[in-house]
C-alpha cells in the first residue's frame, strides 16, 4: 500500500515530469481540496440546492482529470486547453450563478482563471488572447447579472452573508493563488537543484579520471601551467614527482587486468592520502602517476616521494598478489629554464628512467639522490 501510494506520487509528482506536467498535476489536486471543502461548507451553511450540485458536479469531474490527463498524455497540450476552457468557461461561471452573484466574492475567482491561463499556457500569445476571452466573457456574464439580476436570482440563496462571504473568497484566492507561484517555484527551484548536480557531476568527469578519481592528465597540464606562472610571480618553488608502477605488465599477466586495476587503485590512494593543501594527484597515463607539490624543493619532494614508495610497498592489495609491488618516481623542480609543463614534465619523466635504468624502487632526482644510483 505504501509503495503504491508512493508510486503513485512519484508518477505525478516525480522529476521525469516536465515543470508543467507537475504544476498541473498540483492544481488538480489542490482544486479537489478546494472543492471538497467547498461541497462540505455548502451542505452545512445549506445555502442550496443549485450550489450544492455544482459544487459535488466539480468534485467529482476533477477526480476524472488526473487519469484522463495520463490516458492523454501524447496530447496534454490539448487536454490542459480543454480543462482550462471547461474550468473559465463553464465551471467558475456556474459557481458564480449558483453560489453567490456579482454581490458576492464569487468573480473573485475568475482571477485565479485567469492566473492558471497564464502559468500552464506556453505559448505567450494564446496565454495572453485566452486571458483576454476569459476576461471578456468574465465582465459580459457580470453585465448580464446586472442587466437581468432574476436570472442568478432564480438559483442564487446569498441572503445577508454577502460581506463575509466576499472576505472570504477574497482569502481563499490569495491563499489560492500564492500556493500556486509556491507550487511552481519549488518545482523550479527543484530543476535547478537537479540542473546544478548534473553540472557539477559533468565538471567532475571533466577533470577526473574514473577508475581511480585523481585528476586527469588534462587538468594537470592545466594546473601545472598557471602553477608556473604563480611560482615565478612570487618566487616560490614547486616540486613535482612522477610515479611508476615498476614491472606492471607482468602484475597484469600474472594476475589478471582486475587485480591490475585495484593496483593502481591503491597507488591513487596512497599518493591522495599524502596530499597537503594545494598538492593534486594527477593519473598521467596508465599506471603513472605526477603528484604536484606547490611550496616543495626537490629535497623535500624527494623526502616525502621516498616515504609515499615506502608506505605503497607495504600495502597488502590483493590476497592473489604474492610478491611486493614497488614504484619508481622521479623528481623535478622548477627552475627558471622551465617555461611550459612539457618541459617540466619532461625532466620528472627524465629522472623516473634514470631510476628504472638502475634497478626501479627508488626516487630519482636531478640533484639528490643520485650518489646510491647504482643500489
Ligand atoms: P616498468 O617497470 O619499466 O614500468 O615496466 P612496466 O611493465 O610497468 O611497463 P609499463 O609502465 O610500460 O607498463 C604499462 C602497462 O600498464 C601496460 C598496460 O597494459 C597497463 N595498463 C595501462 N592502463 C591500465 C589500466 O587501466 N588497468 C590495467 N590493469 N592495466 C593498465
Ligand atoms: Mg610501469
Ligand atoms: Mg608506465
Amino acid at each position: 500500500m505504501k509503495e503504491k501510494i508512493y508510486a503513485f506520487f512519484e508518477d505525478a509528482f516525480g522529476d521525469h515530469q516536465p515543470i508543467k506536467i507537475r504544476f498541473f498535476n498540483m492544481a488538480v489536486f489542490g482544486g479537489f481540496i478546494f472543492s471538497a471543502l467547498a461541497t462540505l461548507a455548502n451542505i452545512i451553511s445549506q445555502t442550496g440546492i443549485a450550489g450544492l450540485v455544482v459544487c459535488l458536479i466539480c468534485t467529482f469531474g476533477i477526480l476524472t482529470v488526473y487519469p484522463l490527463s495520463r490516458a492523454f498524455k501524447n496530447h496534454i497540450e490539448i487536454f490542459i486547453a480543454f480543462i482550462l476552457i471547461a474550468m473559465n468557461f463553464i465551471i467558475f461561471p456556474a459557481l458564480f450563478f449558483t453560489v453567490g452573484g456579482i454581490e458576492s466574492g464569487m468573480p473573485l475567482y475568475f482571477i485565479v482563471g485567469i492566473v492558471f491561463t497564464i502559468l500552464l499556457v506556453d505559448k505567450l500569445f494564446i496565454a495572453i488572447g485566452l486571458s483576454f476571452l476569459e476576461v471578456l466573457f468574465f465582465s459580459f456574464i457580470m453585465f448580464m447579472d446586472k442587466i437581468h439580476p432574476e436570472i442568478a436570482d432564480r438559483f442564487c440563496v446569498m441572503g445577508d452573508t454577502v460581506y463575509l462571504d466576499t472576505s472570504l473568497d477574497l482569502a481563499v484566492v490569495s491563499f489560492c493563488i500564492a500556493v500556486l507561484v509556491k507550487a511552481l517555484a519549488m518545482c523550479f527551484e527543484r530543476q535547478q537543484a537537479k540542473t546544478d548536480k548534473l553540472l557539477a557531476q559533468m565538471e567532475e568527469l571533466a577533470v577526473k579520471d574514473p577508475l581511480t578519481g585523481a585528476y586527469n592528465r588534462r587538468f594537470l597540464m592545466k594546473y601545472l601551467e598557471s602553477g608556473i606562472v604563480n611560482a615565478k610571480e612570487n618566487g616560490k618553488s614547486v616540486a613535482i614527482v612522477m610515479f611508476d608502477i615498476d614491472k606492471f605488465k607482468r602484475i597484469n599477466d600474472d594476475y589478471g587486468h582486475l587485480i591490475g586495476d585495484e593496483v593502481i587503485k591503491a597507488l591513487a590512494a596512497t599518493l591522495m592520502k599524502s596530499c597537503r593543501d594545494y598538492d593534486i594527484v594527477s593519473r598521467y597515463g596508465g599506471e603513472e602517476f605526477v603528484l604536484v607539490m606547490p611550496g616543495a624543493t626537490e629535497e623535500i619532494a624527494i623526502v616525502r616521494a621516498e616515504a609515499i614508495r615506502m608506505a605503497f610497498s607495504e600495502l597488502k592489495i590483493a590476497e592473489a598478489i604474492d610478491r611486493p609491488v614497488t614504484i619508481s618516481g622521479g623528481v623535478a623542480e622548477l627552475k627558471p629554464i622551465i617555461k611550459a609543463p612539457e618541459d617540466f614534465i619532461a625532466v620528472a619523466d627524465n629522472n623516473l628512467y634514470t631510476a628504472k635504468e638502475t634497478g626501479r624502487n627508488k626516487i630519482v632526482g636531478l640533484t639528490y639522490n643520485r650518489s646510491n644510483l647504482a643500489q
